[in-house]
């Protein structure tokens, strides 16, 4: 069955979406932290469907929402009200602080991205946008151009992508993020991940000056920015450097714009906002992934003025958005964040995880680095700590097939997808923590003989 299965895979399903795996898992069933596939083994689920199932697969509580409201009434399309969408939009509302309160709600991260630009571009009545390289922002036609991760493909179809400029050298990353893959020269930053390492600040800002003075007119309609960036491997800002780019961005009548499509919903910990934990106040907020907890849902939320603009000029419409189902699920995962304390959960589970596999970083040469913040972890695997050079894909995906053959399901990110990316639903526990990092850890002891 299994290799019918691969069979009807390579015949018809797109070629661009390869396995995760050399011996691709099948999954079959999920309960909250926990996968099973089809021979009944279980996995634990550190990457979440790519940080997307923020508080469980099939949460019980919001599964019998989900079960009630399909009862009831599934899709109404937007150019009808139903209940659902206004208490959804309150509650979600809240969460946010003035003035963020005007919700649109969408389909995809990348179609709530694609939504923002639009926003900006119509109320600063500027073209250019600005992004980080190794930023993700999606993968629509429109957002691709934003979107920049090294181990991506990025080459673009003549006629697609916006009309976005990466800044060139911000921000790569201390570690393998600094080899680049259009930068042959392979410039070893000195500074460590730490978030207030202060020289890299002051150069960075230097050339997202440079970046600025790139736009025509000097001026730009709006900049994205991950508050985290995930795709990228967990790569953060030096304390303080996002703050000064929204200045600068402001100064020259741009818009920011805080993509929490992974950062978001508590995920972080110490705030519910990644943007919070940067001290920032963007003008508009992209959410998508833990919003709906496995269901395809996201929102764009912004200030009244701002969608003011965009009403003027034009007609926003999408036939799936805000559906009766889609609210009743986010309305749910919103309680469930709240009454299970999740945000509190990922805080001291994250904390925890990330000492723990610190220590794993001072014991083997091969982890360069370890980083992150709450339930949003990276460890990037190097050469050996001197080189800092990446270590090479086929140690890397043995490494990864290997914690997954033990019962481990990490992400990758980075340019050279070199960084593990542990990101496990937020109902996560400290044994589990442990017993990710000991597999990991006999993992790597075996790759070392
Ligand atoms: N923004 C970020 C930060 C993301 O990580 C992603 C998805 N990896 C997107 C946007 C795009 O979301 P989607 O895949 O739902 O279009």
């Amino acid at each position: 069955a299994y290799s019918h299965i691969l069979e009807i895979h390579k015949q018809h399903l797109s070629p661009v979406r390869t396995a995760y795996f050399q011996k691709p898992l099948l999954l079959h069933q999920g309960h909250m932290e926990w996968l099973f596939d089809s021979d009944g083994n279980r996995y634990l689920d550190f990457f979440s469907g790519i940080v997307t199932v923020s508080v469980g697969h099939c949460h019980p509580k919001v599964n019998a929402v989900a079960q009630e409201q399909m009862e009831r009434l599934w899709h109404t399309s937007s150019i009808f009200f139903h209940p659902q969408m206004h208490e959804y939009a309150e509650k979600l509302s809240a969460l946010l602080p003035e003035p963020l309160k005007v919700i649109f709600l969408v389909n995809s991260g990348s179609e709530a991205n694609d939504l923002a630009m639009v926003m900006a571009r119509a109320y600063s009545k500027k073209t250019d946008i600005i992004s980080f390289r190794g930023a993700y922002h999606g993968c629509s036609p429109y957002t691709l151009g934003l979107s920049n991760v090294g181990s991506f493909k990025m080459e673009l179809p003549s006629g697609m992508g916006c009309h976005s400029t990466m800044c060139p050298d911000v921000f790569r990353g201390p570690w393998g993020g600094s080899y680049c893959r259009d930068s042959p020269v392979q410039t070893i930053r000195k500074c460590s991940c730490v978030p207030d390492c202060c020289q890299a600040k002051e150069q960075y800002i230097e050339q997202f000056k440079d970046t600025l003075n790139t736009c025509v007119a000097k001026s730009i309609a709006g900049f994205f920015a991950e508050p985290i960036q995930g795709v990228n491997g967990v790569v953060q800002y030096p304390k303080g450097f996002l703050k000064e780019v929204f200045e600068l961005v402001r100064e020259r009548g741009g818009v920011c714009i805080a993509d929490e499509v992974q950062t978001g919903f508590g995920r972080l910990g110490s705030h519910f906002w990644g943007f919070q934990t940067q001290d920032v106040m963007p003008d508009i907020v992209t959410m998508a992934k833990g919003i709906g907890n496995g269901f395809p849902m996201a929102a764009v939320v912004t200030t009244s003025e701002i969608a003011k603009s965009l009403a003027n000029c034009l007609l926003h419409f999408n036939t799936f958005g805000g559906s009766p189902l889609a609210c009743a699920i986010g309305s749910a995962v919103l309680e469930v964040i709240k009454e299970e304390n999740m945000q509190e959960n990922s805080q001291e589970v994250g904390t925890y995880m990330l000492l723990k596999f610190a220590n794993l970083r001072d014991e083997f040469d091969i982890i360069g680095d370890v980083r992150g913040k709450g339930l949003m972890v990276g460890i990037e695997m190097v050469q050996d700590k001197r080189s800092r050079r990446p270590l090479p894909l086929k140690e890397v995906n043995q490494i990864h097939e290997d914690c997954k053959d033990m019962g481990l399901i990490m992400g990758r990110g980075g340019p050279f997808s070199q960084t593990f990316r542990i990101m496990p639903p937020m109902c996560v526990t400290k044994p589990e923590v442990d017993f990710a990092v000991e597999v990991f850890r006999s993992v790597l002891i075996q790759h070392m003989e």
